[in-house]
Protein backbone atom coordinates (compact mmCIF):
# COMPACT_ATOMS: atom_id res chain seq x y z
CA UNK A 1 0.00 0.00 0.00
CA UNK A 2 1.59 3.45 -1.14
CA UNK A 3 1.29 6.45 1.90
CA UNK A 4 0.61 9.36 0.79
CA UNK A 5 2.08 12.15 3.07
CA UNK A 6 -0.01 13.74 5.00
CA UNK A 7 0.85 17.20 4.00
CA UNK A 8 -0.68 16.59 0.49
CA UNK A 9 -3.33 14.18 1.32
CA UNK A 10 -4.81 16.74 3.90
CA UNK A 11 -3.89 20.30 2.02
CA UNK A 12 -7.38 22.19 2.80
CA UNK A 13 -9.77 22.03 0.00
CA UNK A 14 -11.83 24.64 2.16
CA UNK A 15 -11.25 27.56 4.18
CA UNK A 16 -12.95 26.01 7.08
CA UNK A 17 -9.59 23.44 7.17
CA UNK A 18 -7.26 26.03 7.02
CA UNK A 19 -6.45 26.37 11.16
CA UNK A 20 -4.48 29.08 12.99
CA UNK A 21 -5.13 32.10 10.40
CA UNK A 22 -8.84 32.51 11.19
CA UNK A 23 -8.47 36.78 10.89
CA UNK A 24 -7.12 36.19 7.22
CA UNK A 25 -9.28 33.94 6.24
CA UNK A 26 -12.83 36.09 7.42
CA UNK A 27 -11.03 39.07 5.37
CA UNK A 28 -10.56 37.37 2.05
CA UNK A 29 -14.03 35.65 2.18
CA UNK A 30 -15.39 38.80 3.19
CA UNK A 31 -13.94 40.36 -0.09
CA UNK A 32 -14.97 37.67 -2.48
CA UNK A 33 -18.33 37.87 -1.48
CA UNK A 34 -18.93 41.27 -1.45
CA UNK A 35 -17.04 40.91 -4.95
CA UNK A 36 -13.89 43.42 -3.79
CA UNK A 37 -11.24 41.78 -4.72
CA UNK A 38 -7.78 43.56 -4.47
CA UNK A 39 -4.89 43.33 -7.02
CA UNK A 40 -1.96 42.53 -4.78
CA UNK A 41 -1.48 40.81 -1.58
CA UNK A 42 1.89 40.50 0.32
CA UNK A 43 1.11 37.24 2.83
CA UNK A 44 3.97 38.04 5.29
CA UNK A 45 5.15 35.16 8.38
CA UNK A 46 7.20 31.74 9.22
CA UNK A 47 7.39 28.75 7.28
CA UNK A 48 4.65 26.47 6.99
CA UNK A 49 2.10 28.62 8.50
CA UNK A 50 -0.54 28.47 5.54
CA UNK A 51 0.85 31.46 3.14
CA UNK A 52 0.47 29.28 -0.07
CA UNK A 53 -2.32 27.30 1.05
CA UNK A 54 -4.25 30.08 1.52
CA UNK A 55 -3.20 31.62 -2.38
CA UNK A 56 -4.22 28.41 -3.87
CA UNK A 57 -7.56 28.47 -1.86
CA UNK A 58 -8.37 32.27 -3.32
CA UNK A 59 -7.58 31.54 -6.33
CA UNK A 60 -9.25 28.75 -6.62
CA UNK A 61 -12.60 30.79 -5.06
CA UNK A 62 -12.26 34.02 -6.98
CA UNK A 63 -12.71 31.37 -10.43
CA UNK A 64 -14.97 29.06 -9.28
CA UNK A 65 -18.60 29.19 -10.87
CA UNK A 66 -20.70 28.51 -7.41
CA UNK A 67 -18.78 29.61 -4.53
CA UNK A 68 -19.95 28.48 -1.22
CA UNK A 69 -19.67 31.55 1.64
CA UNK A 70 -16.80 32.67 0.26
CA UNK A 71 -14.97 29.12 -0.18
CA UNK A 72 -14.41 26.99 -3.61
CA UNK A 73 -16.98 24.50 -4.45
CA UNK A 74 -14.31 22.13 -5.60
CA UNK A 75 -16.59 20.74 -8.11
CA UNK A 76 -16.73 22.97 -11.02
CA UNK A 77 -14.50 23.10 -14.27
CA UNK A 78 -12.24 25.97 -12.73
CA UNK A 79 -11.98 24.45 -9.89
CA UNK A 80 -11.28 20.95 -10.71
CA UNK A 81 -8.84 22.08 -13.06
CA UNK A 82 -7.08 24.62 -10.62
CA UNK A 83 -6.68 21.56 -8.03
CA UNK A 84 -4.88 19.01 -10.81
CA UNK A 85 -2.47 21.53 -11.57
CA UNK A 86 -4.03 22.18 -14.71
CA UNK A 87 -5.38 25.36 -15.03
CA UNK A 88 -3.48 28.35 -16.69
CA UNK A 89 -4.98 30.61 -14.87
CA UNK A 90 -3.39 29.93 -11.43
CA UNK A 91 0.47 30.67 -12.17
CA UNK A 92 3.31 29.68 -9.32
CA UNK A 93 6.44 31.26 -9.45
CA UNK A 94 9.06 30.12 -6.88
CA UNK A 95 11.34 33.57 -6.40
CA UNK A 96 14.16 31.55 -4.71
CA UNK A 97 15.17 29.93 -8.38
CA UNK A 98 13.60 32.56 -11.31
CA UNK A 99 14.74 35.71 -9.68
CA UNK A 100 15.95 37.66 -12.64
CA UNK A 101 14.67 40.30 -14.57
CA UNK A 102 13.87 38.34 -17.23
CA UNK A 103 11.41 35.80 -15.12
CA UNK A 104 9.27 38.66 -14.26
CA UNK A 105 9.17 40.32 -17.56
CA UNK A 106 8.23 37.07 -19.20
CA UNK A 107 5.41 37.31 -16.55
CA UNK A 108 4.54 40.59 -17.23
CA UNK A 109 4.17 40.25 -20.81
CA UNK A 110 1.72 37.12 -20.56
CA UNK A 111 -0.33 39.45 -17.82
CA UNK A 112 -1.72 41.43 -21.04
CA UNK A 113 -3.67 38.19 -22.22
CA UNK A 114 -7.23 38.12 -20.55
CA UNK A 115 -7.99 34.38 -19.31
CA UNK A 116 -9.18 31.97 -21.03
CA UNK A 117 -11.49 30.40 -18.75
CA UNK A 118 -12.42 31.79 -15.03
CA UNK A 119 -12.70 35.55 -14.56
CA UNK A 120 -8.97 36.09 -12.84
CA UNK A 121 -5.34 35.26 -13.69
CA UNK A 122 -3.80 34.68 -10.07
CA UNK A 123 0.17 34.88 -9.96
CA UNK A 124 1.32 33.60 -6.87
CA UNK A 125 5.05 34.37 -6.31
CA UNK A 126 6.51 32.33 -3.39
CA UNK A 127 10.09 33.50 -1.41
CA UNK A 128 9.12 37.25 -3.24
CA UNK A 129 11.97 38.78 -1.36
CA UNK A 130 14.28 36.64 -3.38
CA UNK A 131 13.71 38.67 -6.25
CA UNK A 132 16.54 41.15 -7.93
CA UNK A 133 16.73 44.85 -7.16
CA UNK A 134 15.59 45.06 -11.42
CA UNK A 135 13.19 42.09 -11.03
CA UNK A 136 11.03 43.66 -8.37
CA UNK A 137 11.25 47.12 -10.81
CA UNK A 138 9.79 45.42 -13.83
CA UNK A 139 7.32 43.72 -11.04
CA UNK A 140 6.16 47.21 -9.75
CA UNK A 141 5.44 48.79 -12.78
CA UNK A 142 2.57 46.15 -13.43
CA UNK A 143 1.63 46.32 -9.89
CA UNK A 144 0.96 50.44 -10.75
CA UNK A 145 -1.37 49.27 -13.23
CA UNK A 146 -2.56 45.82 -13.03
CA UNK A 147 -5.39 44.77 -15.61
CA UNK A 148 -8.88 44.15 -14.06
CA UNK A 149 -8.67 40.33 -14.19
CA UNK A 150 -5.25 39.74 -12.38
CA UNK A 151 -4.44 39.38 -8.67
CA UNK A 152 -1.03 38.95 -7.87
CA UNK A 153 -0.18 37.26 -4.44
CA UNK A 154 3.15 37.44 -2.94
CA UNK A 155 4.53 35.43 -0.27
CA UNK A 156 7.48 36.40 1.75
CA UNK A 157 9.10 34.87 4.99
CA UNK A 158 11.47 37.95 4.97
CA UNK A 159 9.17 41.07 4.93
CA UNK A 160 11.69 43.38 5.85
CA UNK A 161 13.43 42.89 2.36
CA UNK A 162 10.71 43.72 -0.13
CA UNK A 163 11.15 46.97 -0.99
CA UNK A 164 8.48 49.94 -0.04
CA UNK A 165 7.47 50.76 -3.46
CA UNK A 166 5.93 46.91 -3.39
CA UNK A 167 4.72 46.90 0.04
CA UNK A 168 2.95 50.15 -0.42
CA UNK A 169 0.99 48.59 -3.51
CA UNK A 170 -0.43 45.45 -1.76
CA UNK A 171 -2.75 44.67 1.19
CA UNK A 172 -0.69 42.64 3.27
CA UNK A 173 -1.79 40.07 5.54
CA UNK A 174 0.78 38.86 9.00
CA UNK A 175 0.66 35.09 9.28
CA UNK A 176 0.68 34.30 12.97
CA UNK A 177 3.35 30.69 14.07
CA UNK A 178 0.07 28.56 14.99
CA UNK A 179 -0.35 27.79 18.24
CA UNK A 180 0.79 24.19 20.30
CA UNK A 181 -3.43 23.89 21.04
CA UNK A 182 -4.33 24.40 17.26
CA UNK A 183 -1.70 22.14 15.42
CA UNK A 184 -2.14 19.02 18.16
CA UNK A 185 -6.33 19.41 17.75
CA UNK A 186 -5.24 19.08 13.78
CA UNK A 187 -3.31 16.49 14.09
CA UNK A 188 -5.97 14.49 16.18
CA UNK A 189 -8.60 15.36 13.61
CA UNK A 190 -6.41 13.70 11.19
CA UNK A 191 -5.39 10.24 13.06
CA UNK A 192 -9.07 9.86 13.43
CA UNK A 193 -9.63 10.14 9.66
CA UNK A 194 -6.72 7.83 9.05
CA UNK A 195 -8.18 5.68 11.59
CA UNK A 196 -4.13 5.50 13.64
CA UNK A 197 -4.25 5.34 17.13
CA UNK A 198 -2.07 7.77 18.81
CA UNK A 199 -1.52 9.29 22.53
CA UNK A 200 -2.40 12.56 23.30
CA UNK A 201 0.77 13.55 24.65
CA UNK A 202 2.84 12.00 21.50
CA UNK A 203 0.48 14.48 19.28
CA UNK A 204 1.97 17.53 22.03
CA UNK A 205 5.46 16.51 21.78
CA UNK A 206 5.12 17.26 17.69
CA UNK A 207 3.26 19.99 17.73
CA UNK A 208 5.67 21.54 19.74
CA UNK A 209 8.55 20.42 18.24
CA UNK A 210 6.72 22.14 14.85
CA UNK A 211 7.51 25.67 16.48
CA UNK A 212 4.30 27.10 14.99
CA UNK A 213 4.25 25.26 11.33
CA UNK A 214 1.40 22.58 10.67
CA UNK A 215 3.49 21.91 8.05
CA UNK A 216 6.25 20.35 9.70
CA UNK A 217 3.98 19.30 12.43
CA UNK A 218 2.28 17.31 9.58
CA UNK A 219 6.32 16.26 8.23
CA UNK A 220 6.87 14.89 11.66
CA UNK A 221 3.53 13.10 12.22
CA UNK A 222 4.50 11.35 8.81
CA UNK A 223 8.03 10.04 9.78
CA UNK A 224 6.80 8.95 13.19
CA UNK A 225 3.92 7.40 11.53
CA UNK A 226 6.27 5.47 8.73
CA UNK A 227 8.62 4.15 11.12
CA UNK A 228 6.17 2.48 13.46
CA UNK A 229 3.53 1.64 10.54
CA UNK A 230 0.13 -0.02 11.71
CA UNK A 231 1.38 0.48 15.04
CA UNK A 232 -0.25 2.54 18.17
CA UNK A 233 2.09 6.00 18.10
CA UNK A 234 3.13 6.58 21.96
CA UNK A 235 5.41 9.24 23.46
CA UNK A 236 8.03 7.09 23.46
CA UNK A 237 7.94 6.22 20.10
CA UNK A 238 7.51 9.84 18.93
CA UNK A 239 10.80 10.63 21.23
CA UNK A 240 12.64 7.81 19.52
CA UNK A 241 12.03 8.98 15.73
CA UNK A 242 12.49 12.48 16.06
CA UNK A 243 15.65 11.80 17.96
CA UNK A 244 14.68 13.96 20.91
CA UNK A 245 18.05 13.22 23.35
CA UNK A 246 17.45 11.45 26.51
CA UNK A 247 17.01 14.00 28.61
CA UNK A 248 20.15 13.00 31.20
CA UNK A 249 22.88 14.67 28.26
CA UNK A 250 21.26 17.68 29.26
CA UNK A 251 21.88 17.56 33.13
CA UNK A 252 25.43 16.40 32.33
CA UNK A 253 26.12 18.68 29.88
CA UNK A 254 25.12 21.53 32.65
CA UNK A 255 27.07 20.42 35.52
CA UNK A 256 30.23 20.77 32.71
CA UNK A 257 29.30 23.82 32.23
CA UNK A 258 29.35 24.50 35.47
CA UNK A 259 32.82 22.95 36.05
CA UNK A 260 33.51 25.16 33.61
CA UNK A 261 34.81 21.96 31.82
CA UNK A 262 35.27 22.89 27.83
CA UNK A 263 36.93 19.95 26.66
CA UNK A 264 34.04 17.89 28.55
CA UNK A 265 31.94 20.09 27.18
CA UNK A 266 32.94 19.36 23.26
CA UNK A 267 33.36 16.04 23.74
CA UNK A 268 29.61 15.39 25.24
CA UNK A 269 28.59 17.15 21.82
CA UNK A 270 31.04 15.05 19.79
CA UNK A 271 28.53 12.05 21.36
CA UNK A 272 25.81 13.74 20.37
CA UNK A 273 27.03 14.11 17.11
CA UNK A 274 27.89 10.71 16.86
CA UNK A 275 24.85 9.35 17.66
CA UNK A 276 23.35 11.47 14.63
CA UNK A 277 21.18 14.23 16.52
CA UNK A 278 20.01 16.34 14.34
CA UNK A 279 21.73 19.50 15.97
CA UNK A 280 18.94 22.41 15.41
CA UNK A 281 16.39 20.05 17.47
CA UNK A 282 19.54 19.53 20.16
CA UNK A 283 19.45 23.27 20.78
CA UNK A 284 15.76 23.49 20.86
CA UNK A 285 15.09 20.98 23.39
CA UNK A 286 18.17 21.69 25.58
CA UNK A 287 16.39 25.19 25.89
CA UNK A 288 13.17 23.31 26.55
CA UNK A 289 14.73 21.16 29.29
CA UNK A 290 16.34 24.53 30.97
CA UNK A 291 12.64 26.35 30.51
CA UNK A 292 11.65 22.93 32.37
CA UNK A 293 14.43 23.29 35.04
CA UNK A 294 13.51 27.12 35.73
CA UNK A 295 9.45 26.27 36.28
CA UNK A 296 10.37 23.76 38.56
CA UNK A 297 13.36 25.91 40.36
CA UNK A 298 10.76 29.09 41.09
CA UNK A 299 7.18 27.19 41.19
CA UNK A 300 6.39 25.58 44.91
CA UNK A 301 3.05 23.93 42.98
CA UNK A 302 2.11 21.06 41.37
CA UNK A 303 3.79 21.51 37.91
CA UNK A 304 3.05 18.18 36.12
CA UNK A 305 0.60 19.57 33.72
CA UNK A 306 2.80 22.89 32.75
CA UNK A 307 5.74 20.60 32.01
CA UNK A 308 5.99 17.28 29.67
CA UNK A 309 7.79 15.07 31.45
CA UNK A 310 7.75 11.70 32.85
CA UNK A 311 7.46 11.54 36.62
CA UNK A 312 10.89 9.47 36.44
CA UNK A 313 12.33 13.24 34.78
CA UNK A 314 10.46 15.39 36.74
CA UNK A 315 12.17 13.80 39.98
CA UNK A 316 16.09 14.24 37.94
CA UNK A 317 14.27 18.14 37.31
CA UNK A 318 14.23 18.48 40.78
CA UNK A 319 17.54 17.41 42.01
CA UNK A 320 19.09 19.50 39.18
CA UNK A 321 17.45 22.59 39.76
CA UNK A 322 18.76 22.29 43.63
CA UNK A 323 22.40 23.25 42.43
CA UNK A 324 21.47 26.06 39.98
CA UNK A 325 20.21 28.98 40.34
CA UNK A 326 17.66 31.40 38.59
CA UNK A 327 19.66 33.44 37.56
CA UNK A 328 22.45 31.32 36.00
CA UNK A 329 19.26 29.32 34.11
CA UNK A 330 18.01 32.38 32.50
CA UNK A 331 21.51 33.12 31.54
CA UNK A 332 21.41 29.93 30.06
CA UNK A 333 17.85 30.35 28.62
CA UNK A 334 18.96 33.63 26.71
CA UNK A 335 22.27 32.32 25.15
CA UNK A 336 20.66 29.05 24.11
CA UNK A 337 17.36 30.86 22.85
CA UNK A 338 19.78 33.19 21.08
CA UNK A 339 21.61 29.87 19.35
CA UNK A 340 18.04 28.65 18.47
CA UNK A 341 17.26 31.56 16.07
CA UNK A 342 20.53 31.61 14.44
CA UNK A 343 21.41 28.05 14.05
CA UNK A 344 18.26 26.93 12.06
CA UNK A 345 19.44 28.22 8.91
CA UNK A 346 23.45 28.18 9.36
CA UNK A 347 25.57 25.18 7.82
CA UNK A 348 28.23 24.99 10.67
CA UNK A 349 25.74 24.23 13.24
CA UNK A 350 28.05 22.36 15.13
CA UNK A 351 30.57 24.97 15.34
CA UNK A 352 28.02 27.27 16.74
CA UNK A 353 26.81 24.90 19.42
CA UNK A 354 30.97 24.69 20.27
CA UNK A 355 31.55 28.29 20.64
CA UNK A 356 28.05 29.01 22.70
CA UNK A 357 29.42 26.32 24.49
CA UNK A 358 33.12 27.86 25.40
CA UNK A 359 30.74 31.55 25.87
CA UNK A 360 29.07 29.36 29.08
CA UNK A 361 31.89 27.92 30.19
CA UNK A 362 33.98 31.57 29.68
CA UNK A 363 31.63 34.21 31.15
CA UNK A 364 34.75 36.48 30.81
CA UNK A 365 34.05 36.58 27.07
CA UNK A 366 31.05 38.19 27.50
CA UNK A 367 30.23 41.70 28.50
CA UNK A 368 26.03 41.24 29.11
CA UNK A 369 25.11 41.75 32.69
CA UNK A 370 24.15 38.62 33.51
CA UNK A 371 27.71 37.41 32.50
CA UNK A 372 29.32 39.90 35.22
CA UNK A 373 27.15 37.85 37.71
CA UNK A 374 27.99 34.99 36.68
CA UNK A 375 31.58 36.32 36.61
CA UNK A 376 31.63 37.51 40.43
CA UNK A 377 29.73 34.26 41.52
CA UNK A 378 32.68 32.66 40.38
CA UNK A 379 34.97 34.87 42.28
CA UNK A 380 33.25 34.38 45.54
CA UNK A 381 32.94 30.95 44.69
CA UNK A 382 36.95 30.70 44.33
CA UNK A 383 37.51 33.12 47.24
CA UNK A 384 35.02 31.14 49.79
CA UNK A 385 37.49 27.72 48.35
CA UNK A 386 40.98 29.98 48.84
CA UNK A 387 41.69 28.99 45.23
CA UNK A 388 43.21 32.45 45.02
CA UNK A 389 46.96 32.76 46.00
CA UNK A 390 49.09 36.05 45.78
CA UNK A 391 51.00 36.17 42.99
CA UNK A 392 54.80 35.91 43.77
CA UNK A 393 56.54 39.09 44.14
CA UNK A 394 60.43 40.21 44.68
CA UNK A 395 61.28 42.01 47.37
CA UNK A 396 63.72 44.74 46.01
CA UNK A 397 66.75 46.22 48.39
CA UNK A 398 65.07 49.49 48.53
CA UNK A 399 62.49 47.37 50.60
CA UNK A 400 59.00 48.22 47.63
CA UNK A 401 57.45 45.08 46.39
CA UNK A 402 58.34 44.83 42.57
CA UNK A 403 56.40 42.04 40.60
CA UNK A 404 58.39 39.51 39.49
CA UNK A 405 59.55 39.03 35.64
CA UNK A 406 58.94 35.82 33.80
CA UNK A 407 62.45 35.41 32.75
CA UNK A 408 62.62 33.90 29.45
CA UNK A 409 64.70 31.41 28.22
CA UNK A 410 66.99 31.76 25.62
CA UNK A 411 66.48 29.12 22.58
CA UNK A 412 67.72 27.73 19.80
CA UNK A 413 65.68 29.03 16.11
CA UNK A 414 63.74 26.28 14.76
CA UNK A 415 65.36 25.18 11.10
CA UNK A 416 63.17 23.20 8.20
CA UNK A 417 63.95 20.01 9.71
CA UNK A 418 61.79 21.11 12.94
CA UNK A 419 59.53 22.56 10.84
CA UNK A 420 58.83 19.52 9.10
CA UNK A 421 58.48 17.62 12.52
CA UNK A 422 55.56 19.84 13.61
CA UNK A 423 53.85 19.24 10.30
CA UNK A 424 54.04 15.42 10.82
CA UNK A 425 52.50 15.72 14.36
CA UNK A 426 50.44 18.29 13.30
CA UNK A 427 47.19 16.69 14.57
CA UNK A 428 48.85 15.74 17.65
CA UNK A 429 49.27 19.45 18.00
CA UNK A 430 45.80 20.26 16.57
CA UNK A 431 44.21 18.03 19.01
CA UNK A 432 45.62 19.40 21.96
CA UNK A 433 43.93 22.99 21.36
CA UNK A 434 40.13 24.09 22.53
CA UNK A 435 37.94 25.07 19.50
CA UNK A 436 38.01 27.72 17.84
CA UNK A 437 41.74 27.92 16.92
CA UNK A 438 41.23 23.47 16.76
CA UNK A 439 38.64 23.59 13.72
CA UNK A 440 41.12 26.30 12.50
CA UNK A 441 44.25 24.69 12.49
CA UNK A 442 42.60 21.50 11.25
CA UNK A 443 41.92 23.39 8.42
CA UNK A 444 45.16 24.81 7.66
CA UNK A 445 47.81 23.97 5.44
CA UNK A 446 51.25 24.75 6.01
CA UNK A 447 54.08 25.25 3.94
CA UNK A 448 57.88 26.52 4.67
CA UNK A 449 58.49 30.53 4.60
CA UNK A 450 61.48 32.70 4.31
CA UNK A 451 63.90 32.31 7.43
CA UNK A 452 62.19 28.44 8.00
CA UNK A 453 59.15 30.38 9.43
CA UNK A 454 56.13 27.97 9.71
CA UNK A 455 53.71 29.31 6.97
CA UNK A 456 49.68 28.64 7.99
CA UNK A 457 47.48 28.97 5.14
CA UNK A 458 44.04 29.11 6.03
CA UNK A 459 41.09 30.29 3.93
CA UNK A 460 39.96 34.07 4.46
CA UNK A 461 37.60 35.11 6.90
CA UNK A 462 36.89 34.29 10.69
CA UNK A 463 40.10 31.69 10.70
CA UNK A 464 42.39 34.92 8.94
CA UNK A 465 41.20 36.90 11.60
CA UNK A 466 41.51 34.68 14.71
CA UNK A 467 44.65 33.47 13.76
CA UNK A 468 46.43 36.54 12.94
CA UNK A 469 45.15 38.72 15.79
CA UNK A 470 48.90 38.60 17.83
CA UNK A 471 48.02 37.54 21.12
CA UNK A 472 46.65 34.39 19.49
CA UNK A 473 49.49 33.92 17.54
CA UNK A 474 51.78 34.33 19.81
CA UNK A 475 50.26 31.90 21.98
CA UNK A 476 50.41 29.70 19.50
CA UNK A 477 53.87 30.28 19.03
CA UNK A 478 54.58 29.75 21.92
CA UNK A 479 52.84 26.39 22.19
CA UNK A 480 54.66 25.17 19.33
CA UNK A 481 58.37 26.41 20.55
CA UNK A 482 57.84 25.38 23.98
CA UNK A 483 56.56 21.28 22.18
CA UNK A 484 60.07 21.47 19.72
CA UNK A 485 62.11 23.64 22.40
CA UNK A 486 62.90 25.57 19.59
CA UNK A 487 62.18 28.98 18.36
CA UNK A 488 59.25 29.07 15.95
CA UNK A 489 58.51 31.74 14.02
CA UNK A 490 55.31 31.56 12.24
CA UNK A 491 53.24 34.03 9.25
CA UNK A 492 49.38 33.51 8.82
CA UNK A 493 48.08 33.78 5.32
CA UNK A 494 44.63 33.78 4.03
CA UNK A 495 43.57 32.23 0.78
CA UNK A 496 40.72 34.06 -0.77
CA UNK A 497 37.78 31.72 -1.24
CA UNK A 498 37.99 29.67 -4.23
CA UNK A 499 41.80 30.32 -4.81
CA UNK A 500 43.89 27.49 -5.95
CA UNK A 501 46.35 26.89 -2.98
CA UNK A 502 48.88 24.90 -5.05
CA UNK A 503 49.35 28.18 -7.19
CA UNK A 504 52.04 29.81 -4.49
CA UNK A 505 52.09 27.10 -2.00
CA UNK A 506 53.55 23.89 -1.18
CA UNK A 507 51.71 21.36 0.70
CA UNK A 508 53.75 20.26 2.90
CA UNK A 509 51.75 17.62 4.87
CA UNK A 510 50.91 16.10 1.50
CA UNK A 511 54.82 15.83 1.08
CA UNK A 512 55.60 14.90 4.12
CA UNK A 513 53.09 11.50 4.70
CA UNK A 514 54.32 10.74 1.19
CA UNK A 515 57.62 10.29 2.59
CA UNK A 516 55.85 8.46 5.59
CA UNK A 517 54.37 6.17 2.94
CA UNK A 518 57.82 5.62 1.15
CA UNK A 519 59.51 4.75 4.89
CA UNK A 520 56.74 2.21 5.04
CA UNK A 521 56.87 0.34 2.27
CA UNK A 522 60.88 -0.18 2.32
CA UNK A 523 59.74 -1.71 5.84
CA UNK A 524 57.81 -4.50 4.19
ZN1 LIG B 1 -15.92 25.81 -8.00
Amino acid sequence: MSYTALYRKFRPDIFEDVKGQEHIVTTLRNQIKADRIGHAYLFTGTRGTGKTTIAKLFAKSVNCENPVDGSPCGKCRCCQSISSGASVNVIEIDAASNNGVDNIREIIDEVSYSPVEGKYKVYIIDEVHMLSIGAFNALLKTLEEPPSYVIFILATTEVHKIPITILSRCQRYDFKRITIDTISDRLRELMEKENVAVEEKALRYIAKTADGSMRDALSLLDQCIAFHFGEELTYDKVLDVLGAVDTSVFGQLIELIQAHDITGCISLLEEVVMQGRELTQFVSDITWYLRNLLLVKTSDGNIEDVIDVSSDNLARLRDEAETLDSEQIMRYIRIFSELSGKIKYATQKRILIEMTLIKLCKPAMETSNDAVVARVRDIEEKLEKGAFTIAQSVVGSSGTVQPAVEVKKEIPKAIPEDIKMIVKEWSGIVSETIPPLKIYLKNARLDLGNDNQLVIVVEDGMAYDYLSNPDNLSKLQTMLSNRIEKEVAIQVQSLAQGADYEENHIDLSKIINMEIEIEEENID
